[in-house]
C-alpha cells in the first residue's frame, strides 16, 4: 500500500470502510477524511458499520505496548485457567512458557505485529525456556515490561544466584 491509499475513512466522527459509507455520502466530499496508509493511531480503526479492523495504518509505539500487553495478559489467564495447578506467572515458566509464548505470537500477529518465539540455546547453562522477542525486546510471562538482552529475564536471573 502507498503513503497515500487509504480503505476507510472519517466521516461524522465514526470510522468507516469507503464501501460502508452511510448512503449519498460522497467518499470526496469536505465532510470525509481518508484515513491514509502512512498514518499513525493508538489502536486500530474499526468500521463503525461492518467491524472491519483496519491494520493498514501504523500502530504508536504506546499502541502496540497496548496490544502487547493485552495479549500477554490474556494468554497469562488463558494458561492458568486451562491448567489448575497454575496459579502465577512463575508457575507457567515452569513447564508452560511454550505455551504462553505460542499463545501471545498467534494473538499479536493476528494483529499484524511480527512475533518470534525463541528458545534458550543448547550450550548455555541454564534450564530449557521460550520467550518472545517483539520489536528487539524481550518477554516472558513474569516479565511484561520486556528486557533488552534475554539472559536479563528473571528465570535466568534467579539461576545466576
Ligand atoms: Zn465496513
Amino acid at each position: 500500500m502507498k503513503s497515500f491509499d487509504y480503505e476507510a475513512v472519517v466521516y461524522d466522527c465514526e470510522v468507516y470502510c469507503v464501501s460502508c459509507l452511510p448512503g449519498g455520502v460522497d467518499v470526496e466530499g469536505d465532510d470525509v477524511s481518508p484515513i491514509f496508509a502512512d498514518s499513525e493511531w493508538d489502536y486500530y480503526p474499526v468500521c463503525a458499520e461492518c467491524g472491519e479492523v483496519h491494520n493498514y495504518i501504523n500502530l504508536t509505539v504506546e499502541g502496540r505496548r497496548i496490544i502487547r500487553e493485552h495479549a500477554m495478559k490474556e494468554a497469562t489467564r488463558h494458561i492458568v485457567s486451562e491448567f489448575e495447578r497454575l496459579r502465577t506467572p512463575y508457575d507457567i515458566n515452569n513447564g508452560y512458557c511454550q505455551e504462553w509464548a505460542e499463545y501471545v505470537q498467534a494473538k499479536l500477529e493476528e494483529q499484524g505485529i511480527d512475533v518470534e518465539v525463541e528458545e534458550t540455546p543448547e550450550d548455555y547453562e541454564a534450564s530449557g525456556h521460550f520467550w518472545l522477542k517483539v520489536d528487539g525486546r524481550y518477554y516472558d510471562a513474569e516479565c511484561l515490561e520486556g528486557v533488552d538482552d534475554w539472559e536479563k529475564l528473571p528465570i535466568f536471573v534467579r539461576q545466576k544466584h
